[in-house]
């Protein structure tokens, strides 16, 4: 995206710059065929098949637009076992472009995950956070460890217009290092922060939080898989770094951390995963799991093709003009919704647009799944796919109950550099009819429930004839349009 401003001040919108050379066909059912397809896919709109989907925005993993550079360099692929050319490249990126010296490859980000905690986590440790990711907190409470969440109050407000929502509560770190320093493994700063909206964490407070680390002899250990946006955040809404480059913020933000590690389906534009290092000590620790699960040091599960995408990708990532285009287009969105009234997580963050499906429908009970419902109608009035992050994301407690999520949300991912204004103008068009028709929506509930990860796999039907009337709701809006 650029800063080109257009002529009118009333029609200012994000420009792209860059061009589109290879595309591929979407389709948009008719209404009546979405609602079949909803209830085929048991209301989970992870069971729903690409085809039947116009925008899917379900998440931001694995699915972004790979560059012209990206791709030619993908022909020069070293495959070899071991003394490959590509994992020299993509070493010698990671030096460039993060100043790290050091790193392992893994086929994707939670094994990295897995690696950090198999490494450092043993039963009755515990691992604080500004806030967990399903992925990580799995690995880490497999192996018998804990998770705390240290995310200051305004990261779980929803309506707090704080820019840097996932900044930690630096007092309570500080109290509870002090009574639990014995059993930290390491801290876990997620940059990003996933899932409280794709919040930033400030520079300031990560800094903070990793001398604090130091001060303590804990390992400080940053998720990096969302500091693209994080990055587009810290360079313009943090004022001591207005005038850096992107290149500047990266170097000396990864020098303060002891470990650093990214999901290369998110950051890099491609696919794959690394753990990157100056400590070669700690390496030396993690490095027996690489082939232990992953695969041969200089690929560790990865296809050669990727790494060299990744490495080229690494590069765009400190290109303003390519990590500006998912923030301005999410805050474009999110601007039109808010005009609206409808209630979006704000202020506009990464990865995608959230809807809170608890002003959405405040007198549905909260055992009916506010945002699956949401993401069911999301689909059903625009083919749009969604991703549920409320309840049905959480498990259920031990003895069976319910654990209600903090957030009942419906996350709309952007994936980076792949839709184009008009088709976020659509997406928002949608939004705003199933606002004005929220009294129609009903809930749902299970039919089939498996007891882990049950957002991947369950199946949930409608409580009543909702999904009926807002089809009729929409023929009577629309004609016969799509
Ligand atoms: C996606 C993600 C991961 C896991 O990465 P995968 O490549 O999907 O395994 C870890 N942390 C964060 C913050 C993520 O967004």
């Amino acid at each position: 995206m650029s800063t080109v401003k257009f002529y009118k001040e009333e029609h200012q919108v994000p420009l792209e710059m860059h061009k589109v050379r290879i595309v591929q066909k979407l389709f948009l059912l008719p209404i009546e065929e979405r609602l079949k397809k909803m209830n085929e896919a048991g209301n989970n709109t992870f069971l729903l098949q690409n085809k039947d989907i116009y925008m899917d925005m379900l998440t931001d993993s694995g699915v972004n637009a790979m560059s012209d550079n990206q791709q030619a360099a993908m022909f020069q692929a070293d495959d070899s076992y071991a003394g490959s050319e590509t994992c020299n490249r993509l070493k010698k990126a990671i030096q460039d472009v993060m100043g790290i010296s050091g790193f392992l490859p893994a086929h994707q980000g939670r094994a990295c995950e897995n690696i950090l905690a198999e490494t450092f986590c043993k039963p009755g440790d515990v691992v604080p956070m500004n806030f967990h990711f399903t992925t990580t907190k799995a690995h880490i409470t497999r192996l018998g460890a804990e998770v705390v969440e240290l995310v200051a109050q305004k990261g779980l407000q929803a309506d707090s217009m704080d820019p840097f929502k996932g900044d930690f509560d630096i007092p309570r770190l500080k109290q509870f290092i002090q009574e639990n320093k014995e059993r930290i493994s390491f801290l876990r700063i997620e940059t990003g922060t996933n899932l409280i909206g794709g919040q930033p964490i400030s520079m300031a407070n990560m800094l903070e939080v990793a001398q604090i680390c130091k001060d303590n002899g804990i390992i400080s250990v940053m998720d990096a898989s969302l500091l693209q946006d994080n990055l587009y955040f810290i360079k313009t809404r943090e004022a001591a770094y207005k005038d850096k480059s992107t290149k500047e913020i990266m170097h000396e933000l990864c020098a303060a951390m002891d470990i650093t590690y990214f999901s290369a389906r998110k950051l890099g534009f491609a696919r794959g995963g690394c753990i990157c290092s100056n400590n070669a000590d700690l390496l030396l620790k993690m490095k027996e799991y690489v082939p232990l699960f992953e695969g041969f040091l200089t690929y560790g599960g990865m296809e050669v093709r990727s790494m060299e995408a990744i490495a080229v990708g690494l590069y765009e990532t400190l290109d303003m003009e390519y990590i500006s285009q998912g923030p301005l287009f999410i805050e474009h969105m999110i601007k039109e919704l808010d005009a609206y009234g409808v209630p979006v997580v704000k202020p506009a963050g990464g990865l995608g647009v959230h809807l809170d499906a608890s002003k959405f429908f405040p007198d549905m009970p909260h055992n009916q799944y506010p945002a699956g419902a949401l993401a069911a109608a999301m689909y059903i009035a625009g083919g749009i796919r969604g991703m549920e992050r409320g309840t049905i994301s959480e498990q259920r407690e031990p003895d069976g109950t319910e654990r209600y999520a903090e957030l009942e949300l419906l996350r709309l991912a952007v994936p980076r550099r792949v839709f184009t204004l008009s088709q976020i103008e659509y997406v928002a068009d949608r939004v705003k009819w199933v606002w004005d028709n929220r009294h129609l929506v009903g809930g749902l509930r299970f039919v089939e429930e498996p007891s882990v990860l049950r957002f991947f796999f369950g199946r949930l039907e409608p409580v009543n004839d909702w999904q009926e009337k807002l089809v009729a709701q929409f023929r009577s809006d629309f004609g016969d349009s799509l």
